[in-house]
């Protein structure tokens, strides 16, 4: 996680997601195929289920709902598929 910044009311949970990551030592997001969190749609399927595998999948998840991440995949969802559960649950 490092392609977007974090809003400023979303800077707790960022923390809690940094300090998560930095114990694990890293996540597939910071690896060789990290233009893949903020690719094609087919891209971010793919990095998606590298997410499975990332031991801060749940803090990530919280972060991005807290900070109403639009861009990019975060917490093993899309972009597009955070959008359409936007839709769904308003
Ligand atoms: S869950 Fe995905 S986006 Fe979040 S830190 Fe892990 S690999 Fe990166």
């Amino acid at each position: 996680v490092n392609h977007l910044g974090a809003p400023e009311h979303a800077l707790p949970e960022w923390a809690v997601l940094h300090e998560k990551i930095r114990r694990a030592g890293g996540s597939p997001c910071n690896g060789p195929q990290r233009d893949d969190w903020t690719g094609t749609e087919q891209q971010q399927r793919r990095a998606a289920q590298a997410c499975l595998d990332c031991p801060a999948l749940f803090v990530c998840a919280l972060y991005a709902k807290a900070a109403d991440e639009r861009e990019g995949t975060w917490g093993g969802e899309t972009a597009s598929q955070r959008a359409r559960r936007r839709k769904a649950t308003a």
